[in-house]
């Protein structure tokens, strides 16, 4: 008996150590259950703990049919909660008698005790023997003993699991803030980064891991150069709490996202840097609203400026009164303050329509619109002006009238047909027409002239922009004329785009919906 005695404590030695040492919690409840069983010399036992509810569930079980710990549910009823002192359980015999007869295992002794932590009840364990022998007072006192350290194993792991939710809930918050994160160590290497910036770098999140953070962030100024490499922004740090840095990051495949990094320390306990947090935020549409800024401002200056010279030049000459000019001199110099005054009237309209997109007051005159009988007006009136070139209209017979607003849509086409002989200027053929598709029609404008690079169609139908070539700086042009007509197409509820190659012609299509 003695040596059963002291086989107990020692045993009771060997698993408190086991058990403090593991913090997965449902494999420490396992041994435990496991243990206490062993050490009692039971054949089953179970642990129930008391969930947010304040209700008892059980958690694990030994030597049990696994249908079964459901029906021990008797026991976890009415359990003392207030002071240990009013253990044991009431009526535990009778209890067991009744789960012992739903479960069909003859179970004839118990013995259970409470997991407590600074006076609060965290949960029960219970032992059972499936013969008559009564569990004795030391029983009960080695599985008191057993019961404290359990409690304190328990409350590790339970604290463990919750730092682990706790972390994986930032985590998750991390990985999906629509900002850039990034997570640097103190020597400013890569821990982590998210998703957002993953997309921004061009770098996958397993391959950022370790690598000093210039190499993966390679913030650029306006001029292109690297920040990083010039001195990086993170040595002021020092003396600073936090640290914002602006500049622009470039994919590989030259993707450009213009940013605003938030730099943040991270101390321990005794003031040494652990880590530094970075939130990248994506100030590209800014920018982009910036650049456009300056865009209008330089390039109304620019266009504006051309027109009212000529015709300030014309009309102070016509006014001279030391000369007499004749008829012809006359009719030709008010024909340009004409042709000038129109020019300056479609651009101040452009703008003023531009303006309205921008502010999302574009509003639609809708009507009954035969395309072919608006693009055959429009085709007219170029045709004139158009001499080296072969226009031509491609329309079915039947074409469907759509509801539209028609003035609008004579803009596109005179946008794009005007385009067309703008950017040929070898002459070829034009070609506008259409054809009916399922729900809706396909138009386009076709020429043969000069083509436009791949890289450079996806920017054609942004406010302002030209794409630079010889060409393009000796035609006229603001670059609103796609713009526009990607606001008037899109307001109908259609598309536009183009298929074009450097010297193989461009081909603008765009589609509106049948009704
Ligand atoms: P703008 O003609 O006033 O410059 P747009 O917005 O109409 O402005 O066109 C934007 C740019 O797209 C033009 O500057 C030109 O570089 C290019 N572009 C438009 N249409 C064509 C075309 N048919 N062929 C070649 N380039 C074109």
């Amino acid at each position: 008996m003695e040596e059963y005695l002291l086989r107990q404590r020692d045993y009771l030695l060997s698993i408190s150590r086991a058990m403090t040492a593991r913090l997965d919690l449902p494999s420490l409840l396992r041994l435990i259950i496991e243990k206490a069983v062993e050490m009692l010399r039971g054949e089953a036992g179970l642990i129930a703990l008391r969930g947010r509810d304040g209700d008892f569930h059980i958690r694990a079980s030994y030597g049990l049919p696994t249908h079964t710990p459901p029906l021990f549910a008797p026991l976890l009823t009415d359990i003392p909660l207030l002071h240990v002192a009013h253990w044991p359980v009431p009526d535990l015999y009778a209890r067991l008698q009744l789960v012992a007869a739903s479960a069909g295992i003859s179970l004839r002794q118990v013995v259970g005790l409470p997991l407590t932590l600074e006076d609060q009840l965290i949960g029960v364990i219970y032992v059972f023997r499936t013969r008559d022998t009564a569990f004795s007072a030391n029983d009960r006192q080695v599985l008191s003993s057993f019961a404290d350290q359990a409690a304190i194993a328990v409350r590790n792991a339970t604290l463990y699991q919750r730092l682990a939710e706790e972390k994986g809930r930032l985590d998750a918050i991390i990985e999906n803030s629509a900002d850039g994160v990034l997570i640097l160590n103190a020597q400013c290497h890569i821990q982590t980064i998210n998703r957002a910036l993953a997309e921004m770098t061009g770098w996958m999140p397993e391959q950022a891991r370790g690598q000093p953070c210039q190499h993966v962030i390679a913030l650029r100024n306006p001029q292109g150069k690297d920040i990083c490499e010039t001195g990086c922004p993170l040595q002021a740090f020092s003396d600073q709490n936090r640290l914002q840095v602006e500049g622009d990051i470039i994919r590989p495949d030259g993707h450009r996202t213009s940013v605003s990094i938030t730099y943040s320390p991270l101390y321990d306990d005794e003031g040494t840097l652990v880590n530094i947090i970075g939130s990248v935020h994506n100030v590209t549409r800014f920018r982009e609203a910036e650049e456009i800024k300056a865009m209008f401002i330089s390039v109304i200056s620019h266009e504006l400026k051309t027109p009212v010279a000529l015709i300030k030049g014309y009309a102070n000459t016509l006014r001279r009164e030391d000369a007499q000019w004749d008829q012809e001199t006359v009719r030709e110099s008010l024909a340009i303050i004409e042709e000038e005054s129109d020019r300056l009237d479609r651009l101040i309209n452009n703008l003023l329509e531009a303006s309205r997109i921008q502010s999302g007051t574009l509003k639609l005159e809708l009507s009954d619109v035969s395309i072919p009988r608006l693009a055959t007006k429009v085709v007219e009136r170029f045709r004139v002006q158009a001499a080296k070139h072969n226009l031509q209209l491609d329309f079915p017979p039947h074409f469907p009238t759509l509801l539209a607003d028609e003035e609008r849509l004579q803009e596109v086409f005179s946008n794009l047909i005007s385009n067309a002989i703008k950017y040929s200027p070898d002459g070829g053929t034009i070609r506008v027409g259409g054809r009916v598709q399922q729900d809706h029609v396909e138009l386009f404008v076709s020429d043969e002239g000069m083509g436009i690079p791949s890289t450079k169609q996806s920017r054609l139908f942004e406010p302002f922009y030209r794409v630079d070539s010889s060409l393009g700086r000796r035609t006229q042009g603001v670059g609103l004329g796609l713009f526009l007509c990607k606001a008037i197409i899109e307001g109908h509820g259609g598309r536009i785009w183009v298929e074009s190659a450097p010297g193989k012609g461009s081909t603008f299509r765009f589609t509106l919906p049948l009704r």
